[in-house]
């Protein structure tokens, strides 16, 4: 088909063009500024203004030779042209595409001898569709936001031969200056064609992506721009209507932080963060942070305080008022109240002789220590908290701190953390609403420590009186003055606080109750303190001494009184239920006996009490100590043939089930003694069990009694029931000292137990345990295994001294 080119040689300047090519057919407006080509175009005035342009092959060449340009390129017109300072702007048409065949002259422009190139045009029906294809996705193109020149446009639409058509839409294609030299070199016009078809569809492919974007963009904005507008117009009609929201805001917050009784520099972050908040934009989501940051200052009792005066012989009375017994408890309470007293009049004494002049320096607590009340659940520990608030006349708040790992929890978090909040120091503090209430910081032996700092360390700072009075939670980021709060700490054990923590702490026991206290407690207080909680009229019901011990003994087991109050209660509900259902009954009644309980709180919950349990083979009693107070607990041996096996049943602890190993190795180094063969072991197994365990017990402590039940189940002899015992064994039979005697002894005496047996060294704890208790009971010292066994079971076991 070589012989289709028609050519036609001509000798013309040729101007190079650095990246884009003009297509035969084409107008552009093209810029030279290159010495040659301006040249080589003002030489064109005299050769018809015809000129080559041809591309340069690489872009950044500024000076090229006729190797940097492409052979094949177009010859075109200058159709009008403008110099400006040495430049010149040109409209320029493309006519024909050449190719060059041979540079004739180099300087001072380019003039090449070239020859024609006609492409190969068949205009077939394919060639038609091709081209109305094209058109139609060209406006296509447009329609989704294609930009080309309107003049371009108009003339491809109002249609062109399929060449110049090509030749269009090579020059308004987004293209690479490559790619568009490709399509010009292309000899035949239906190659172009399909290959423009290609690029354009890539290209509304992209447009139409674009758009999907763009229209997602202005769908979003849109929406942005329309609430700013409507908020805008309701903040102007607010502030027609006279109530402007956001001034009124800062308006009262200004006011709240007048009258808040800041310290100074509290004072100045408060106007600080206020100026902060309003110079801010509503929109700014900070402002609800700052916002609620300064409602937590002004709210802060900063200097509102109750009055401060302790009278210590009111404040007996109040607590008597309010408890039975806990006659030591009490007097160590009026003690530390004295204490109180003298402390802050010392130092407002000193106060007024030093004019105060130093009183943003270092203040003494007046809190002589830390009050820790140590004791089951139930025993009055926070109900004695509230009394003491109630005799020296100040707020009472609570805080839990069971399960707090995190120091933050105490202290706060800061506040650039999302969601921060003052920790429960300052909550506590700011739910009391004075700088001076009663602090009852409950469990605070189950908080724990981990990665996120020790919350103890925390609670440590708070507490101590030494540096309390500049307390630093993270959230304020001010500090606060704790020194004139009364804090009380509560726990149900010592060991798990921290050392540093304990030693700040002055602890006061609360043992649990004796059945006869509780007895007292039920009578004199929480029966009338119930009626009036279930709205019973006065004298409408009664209960008898005897129904009273019935629900102690049948119904709770426990050192405080807390079920016991549960259990009232319930009989109450039932009182009142009655009397609602029955006007005409009104009048009636109720006086509850002995025999009436069953009826009001369905079957006995603990059936059997110890007195009525015989003497058995194989089962001695033992005496616990969890942290729901003492416990009585019962310890089973079964024995069955086997090949020394032992096993242990039963919530026991791993030192429980040492101490059983410990029991049994020292029974069969004494075989001899219990008259049992040298190899008994060989054929049995031995089986240990600890029933009515709800609660886990651990330590040595019950050494004695299991070894006890093991010498009963080897030489069959019953122990006696009424007599428990305690202590930790050796292997040679020693007994050792025990702790927590005196919450044991009280739970073995409410459960009916008449005989003790101790640990010797044990004796000096006696002293601690309330005559109403000890002047039941029989106490006998063991130093060794051999005497408990004595005592514990109905005869010797020991055959031989
Ligand atoms: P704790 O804080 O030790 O768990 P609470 O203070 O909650 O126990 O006591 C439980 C209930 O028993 C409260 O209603 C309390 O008033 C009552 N209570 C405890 N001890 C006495 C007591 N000695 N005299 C009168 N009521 C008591």
């Amino acid at each position: 088909m070589a012989d289709l080119y028609v050519q036609q040689d001509m000798l013309l300047p040729v101007v190079p063009i650095r990246d884009g090519v003009v297509f035969p057919g084409t107008e552009m407006i093209l810029t030279f500024g290159r010495a040659r080509s301006v040249s080589a175009i003002e030489a064109a005035q005299t050769t018809g203004k015809r000129v080559i342009f041809v591309m340069q092959k690489n872009t950044n060449i500024n000076d090229p030779v006729p190797s940097d340009l492409y052979t094949v390129g177009t010859m075109g017109e200058i159709v009008q042209m403008m110099k400006n300072e040495g430049e010149i702007n040109a409209l320029v048409r493309g006519l024909t595409k050449v190719e060059i065949e041979a540079f004739e002259t180099v300087d001072p422009f380019f003039v090449a001898k070239a020859k024609e190139v006609v492409d190969l045009s068949i205009d077939d029906d394919e060639m038609k569709a091709l081209s109305n294809h094209l058109v139609s996705e060209l406006r296509q193109a447009v329609k989704i936001g294609k930009t080309i020149d309107f003049l371009t446009f108009m003339n491809i639409m109002s249609g062109s031969v399929p060449l110049t058509l090509s030749y269009q839409l090579a020059s308004i294609l987004d293209l690479k200056p490559r790619e568009r030299q490709q399509l010009l070199e292309l000899p035949f016009v239906k190659d172009r064609l399909n290959q423009e078809t290609q690029y354009l569809s890539h290209e509304i492919k992209i447009l139409e992506i674009e758009q999907n974007i763009a229209t997602k963009t202005q769908e979003k904005f849109d929406k942005n721009v329309k609430e700013q507008v409507l908020r805008e117009r309701i903040k102007t009609i607010e502030k027609e209507l006279g109530d402007d929201d956001d001034d009124k805001d800062i308006k009262e917050l200004r006011d709240k932080i007048k009258k808040a009784g800041m310290p100074d520099e509290v004072r100045t972050k408060a106007d600080k963060e206020l100026t902060r908040l309003a110079k801010m934009s509503q929109y700014n989501p900070e402002t609800s942070y700052v916002r609620s940051y300064l409602e937590t200052l002004v709210e802060l009792p900063w200097s509102v305080s109750s009055a401060n005066n302790v009278h210590v012989s009111d404040a007996e009375a109040v607590l008597n008022t309010d408890h039975y017994g806990l006659a030591k408890i009490k007097e160590r309470i009026l003690e530390y109240l004295s204490v109180m007293k003298l402390r802050t009049q010392a130092s407002q004494e000193e106060d007024e002789k030093t004019h105060k002049e130093e009183k943003s320096g270092k203040q003494k607590g007046k809190s002589p220590t830390i009050l820790c009340f140590v004791g089951p659940p139930g025993v009055g520990k926070t109900s004695i908290g509230k009394s003491i608030a109630r005799s020296i006349g100040r707020k009472f708040v609570k805080m839990s701190l069971g399960g707090i790992r995190d120091e933050a929890e105490i202290r706060g978090h800061r506040r650039t953390y999302v969601g921060a909040l003052p920790g429960r120091i300052i909550q506590g503090i700011k739910q009391a609403g004075t700088k001076n209430p009663v602090f009852m910081l409950d469990e605070i032996d189950k908080v724990g420590t981990d990665f996120r700092g020790d919350p103890s360390a925390a609670l440590l700072e708070a507490l101590d009186p030494e540096q309390n009075y500049a307390f630093a939670d993270h959230y304020l980021d001010v500090a606060f003055d704790l020194s004139d709060v009364f804090f009380i700490t509560t726990c149900n054990v010592l060991d798990t606080i921290p050392a540093a923590l304990r030693d700040r702490l002055e602890i006061i026991h609360f043992p649990g109750y004796t059945e006869e206290e509780k007895f007292h407690i039920v009578k004199d207080f929480l029966f009338e303190k119930q009626r009036i909680m279930h709205g019973i009229p006065k004298d409408t019901i009664e209960m008898s001494d005897a129904a009273l011990y019935e629900l102690i003994r049948r119904y709770t087991r426990e050192a405080g009184v807390r079920n016991l109050e549960r259990e009232t209660s319930a009989i109450f509900r039932k009182v009142a239920r009655k009397i609602a259902d029955n006007d005409a009954s009104k009048k009636k009644t109720f006086s509850i006996g002995h025999g009436d309980i069953p009826k009001y709180l369905g079957p006995y919950k603990f059936s059997s009490i110890l007195a009525e349990k015989k003497d058995e083979v194989g089962m001695s009693t033992g005496m616990a100590w969890t942290e729901a107070g003492g416990e009585i607990l019962f310890i089973e041996v079964a024995l069955m043939p086997g090949r020394a096996g032992l096993t242990l049943t039963g919530q026991l602890g791993d030192v429980m089930k040492e101490s059983a190993q410990a029991a049994l190795s020292y029974v069969r180094s004494r075989y001899k003694k219990f008259g049992l063969a040298d190899n008994f072991f060989q054929k049995l197994d031995v089986h240990i069990h600890v029933p009515e365990g709800a609660v886990p017990k651990d330590g040595p402590s019950a050494g004695a009694a299991i070894g006890t039940a093991l010498v009963s189940a080897l030489t069959k002899i019953p122990v006696k029931r009424a007599v428990a015992m305690t202590g930790e064994i050796t292997l040679r039979g020693r007994v050792l000292e025990i702790g927590g005697v005196k919450e044991k002894v009280i739970a073995a005496h409410r459960a009916g137990i008449k005989t003790i047996l101790l640990p010797k060294n044990n004796k000096k704890d006696l002293e601690d345990i309330p005559k109403s208790v000890t002047k039941d009971l029989t106490f006998i010292f063991a130093e060794h295994m051999d005497d408990v066994l004595q005592v514990a079971l109905v005869k010797s076991p020991l055959t031989k001294k």
